[in-house]
């Protein structure tokens, strides 16, 4: 069986990501969402449990596991023995960092390997920072991430953030 780990912040899931794990069930026998959180940090809008209920609810797929960790990717990869990385890449911006990251992934482990996934066009501009602040400012964000998530964010931030 081939899985892949998708890591990420998730804060909150988009309909981009959701592309992205749809798109990579056609290559991998399972996904893996991990979601990166810093115990420590107490900036994120949802907390790791959140997100991860959020991101289940909304994918509702058997071949895809939700899982939360803290510390150096490659090491969580090591403990669940998967060796593919997804990510997936939006503008030309997105590129050098991930090229860094790719690149410093392989070094402290030459057994991974990252495989990126372009974004669709109706997605390459939301991100997730994106869709905190504009919801924050009450802005609609509906159709930029799944109707779970919009009404999560309307219970935090009024009505106005789904219409
Ligand atoms: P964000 O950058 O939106 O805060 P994450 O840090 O959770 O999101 O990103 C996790 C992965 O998902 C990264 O590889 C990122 O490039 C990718 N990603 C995020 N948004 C999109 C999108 N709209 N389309 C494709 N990939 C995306």
């Amino acid at each position: 069986m081939t899985a892949a780990i998708y890591p990420g912040s998730f804060d909150p899931l988009t309909n981009g990501h959701l592309s992205i794990i749809q798109r990579g069930l056609k290559m991998f026998d399972k996904v893996i969402v991990a979601i990166a959180y810093n115990p420590q940090k107490a900036t994120s809008l949802f907390t790791a449990d959140e997100r991860k209920k959020l991101i289940l609810e909304a994918v509702a797929d058997p071949r895809v596991e939700v899982d939360a960790f803290h510390g150096l990717l490659v090491e969580y990869a090591r403990r669940r023995s998967v060796n593919v990385i997804l990510r997936g890449l939006r503008a030309v911006s997105d590129f050098e960092y991930e090229f860094q990251m790719a690149n410093m992934n392989r070094t402290l482990n030459s057994q991974v390997e990252t495989v990126f996934m372009m974004t669709g066009e109706d997605y390459f501009f939301i991100s997730s920072k994106l869709v905190r602040e504009v919801a924050s400012l009450g802005g609609s964000v509906k159709g930029f991430v799944p109707p779970n998530v919009l009404a999560k964010l309307q219970e935090k931030f009024g009505s106005a953030v789904g219409q």
